[in-house]
């Protein structure tokens, strides 16, 4: 046993601790070269048969090495993203990512600290990153707030707090069964369907949450809240929270929210903002307006890697009420009980006012980003993306091929190709083919939307690499794309039989939103 201790015992590290900073040097290269040259390559691509069957392969006992295992990256992975960090992406809601960001993860995971609490610096970096993200949002110092994956845990993380708040009895030990009364909460019809999830997970049920219709600009209606609330409580409900959205996925719009505030007070309910990626226009001064009374919401979730650019996972819960906050969450484990003092000796650890207990150091390429650019940038960038969706509208409102499909007071862009004497129906499907041709080419990469029922396509521009000469390139690609099919559709009547001349299901196109106008 003794000539055994002898032996170098086993470890992760490398035996060869050059070979890793060799491969270290060359991914820095790498990376850099490849974000240099980024907007040459197609947006995104199919993955062939033969990459496809490279992750059939059984998992490998014995060692590949490092060099090999990034060769395997580089050749069947980096070539097939999903393709939101390139300059013509702009599906569903993503960010682009920052490459300071990228660094700072590789810095925290070289730490790897795990950020539940405790005496540490990274707990003090998120703290940091906390108190910048409620000033940036007019939120007040005595507000709490964590750092979580996404904005769908940040709405959970709110309602959950608002759930223990406003339900009336003890929840947290009795459980939602003990209820006196059913609760019920209210958001629009066009509310995110994380909000959905986040109330079924409560065990509130889908039905609890009541969607109320929205306005021409798809804001929620006031007035049928307001009715919805009072027939809930003749009927012995109890209506505990109403959701507003600031920016919403379909079109970007945004809910009244100082009337929501001004609701949710009146009747003693709970205010929650969803600001995904709308929340963070609030940075710029021009477009600040828009999302004002969001500052008075009890919890408000907004994502850090939609609207502020950064690499996913990063979003943020933050609550007015620190102690409902804590009070929602806490828990009691002597494992991790505070020790004056030691490595545990700080008040207010983060797993208590959050679901994870292990957290990752996500606030490390939060901070590192404000500090490289200042959050001056951050909102000129947003600034830049409102315009260049106006810019967008504008090059649809010429088209004669191309037509809107909702107003444009965010980011948010909803077109479709239009051809005259063509049912809804095949505008629909010609559509659904044109998006998809459209992302195959590799040229850009809208999503969709579905709009009063009409298939749309939807340009949302979370894009910081984004130039104005891409909307050209879009725009022209989609009247190809569209005249092309219309050609082949000629050889296929089936296509043109109807008569139905299209119509628009919205005729005015939003100009002139209020702050908007000042950055044109
Ligand atoms: C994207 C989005 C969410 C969900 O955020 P994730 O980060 O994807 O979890 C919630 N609400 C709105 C309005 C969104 O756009």
């Amino acid at each position: 046993m003794a000539g055994q201790r002898e032996e170098i015992e086993a470890t992760l590290d490398p035996s060869d601790w050059g070979e890793i900073r060799q491969l270290g040097h060359r991914v820095v290269d790498d990376v850099s070269d490849y974000l240099q040259t980024l907007r040459d390559l197609p947006v995104w691509r199919p993955i062939p048969e033969e990459v496809r069957r490279q992750f059939k392969s059984s998992v490998p006992r014995k060692p590949e090495g490092a060099a090999k295992a990034y060769e395997d990256f580089r050749s069947h992975v980096l070539p097939y993203p999903l393709g939101n960090h390139h300059p013509r992406f702009w599906g569903w809601v993503n960010g682009t990512g920052i490459p300071i960001a990228a660094l700072a993860e590789m810095l925290a995971a070289t730490i790897n600290n795990n950020t539940w609490g405790g005496e540490t610096s990274p707990i003090l970096v998120e703290r940091q990153v906390l108190e910048w993200l409620k000033e940036l949002l007019g939120f007040p110092q005595e507000a709490s707030g964590l750092l979580v994956s996404g904005g769908s845990m940040a709405n959970l993380v709110g309602l959950a707090v608002a759930v223990d708040a406003k339900a009336g009895f003890d929840v947290a030990e009795e459980g939602l069964s003990a209820a006196p009364k059913r609760l019920v909460l209210y958001a629009s019809e066009e509310v995110h369907s994380s909000v959905d999830k986040a109330v079924r997970l409560m065990g509130l049920g889908f039905s609890a949450l009541r969607k109320i219709p929205v306005d021409d600009e798809f804001r929620i209606d006031i007035s049928q809240l307001e009715r919805a609330i009072a027939s809930d409580r003749a009927d012995g409900l109890h209506p505990f929270c109403v959701v507003g959205t600031a920016g919403t996925v379909n079109t970007g719009a945004t809910d009244p929210l100082n009337q929501l505030a001004d609701i949710a007070q009146r009747e003693g309910m709970w205010f929650h903002v969803d600001g995904a990626f709308g929340a963070l226009s609030a940075l710029s001064p021009a477009l600040k307006q828009l999302t004002s009374g969001m500052e008075r919401a009890d919890s408000l979730g907004f994502d850090l890697h939609k609207w502020m650019y950064l690499p996913s996972e990063a979003a943020c819960t933050l609550v007015r009420d620190s102690e409902a906050h804590r009070r929602a969450f806490s828990t009691h484990a002597p494992y991790l009980s505070k020790q004056e003092g030691g490595v545990t000796g700080t008040e207010n650890p983060f797993n208590q006012y959050g679901i994870q207990l292990t957290r990752s150091f996500k606030a490390l390429k939060v901070w590192m980003s404000i500090k490289e650019y200042g959050s001056d940038k951050f909102a000129e960038i947003i600034e830049q993306n409102v315009e260049q969706a106006r810019y967008l509208a504008g090059l649809i409102e010429e088209s004669s091929h191309i037509e809107l499909l909702a107003p444009v007071p965010l980011n948010l862009v909803n077109f479709r190709f239009v051809a005259p004497g063509m049912s809804e129906e095949l505008l629909d499907t010609l559509n659904q083919t044109l998006l998809v041709r459209l992302q195959q080419s590799g040229v850009a990469v809208p999503s969709q939307r579905l709009i009063k029922g009409r298939f749309a396509l939807c340009v949302a521009n979370t894009n910081h690499r984004t130039r104005r000469e891409d909307f050209d390139v879009l725009v022209r690609e989609v009247e190809k794309i569209g005249l092309e099919l219309l050609g082949e559709s000629e050889t296929n009547p089936s296509i043109t039989e109807s008569a139905t001349k299209p119509r628009s299901t919205w005729e005015a196109p939003g100009r002139g939103v209020i702050g908007v106008k000042g950055l044109m």
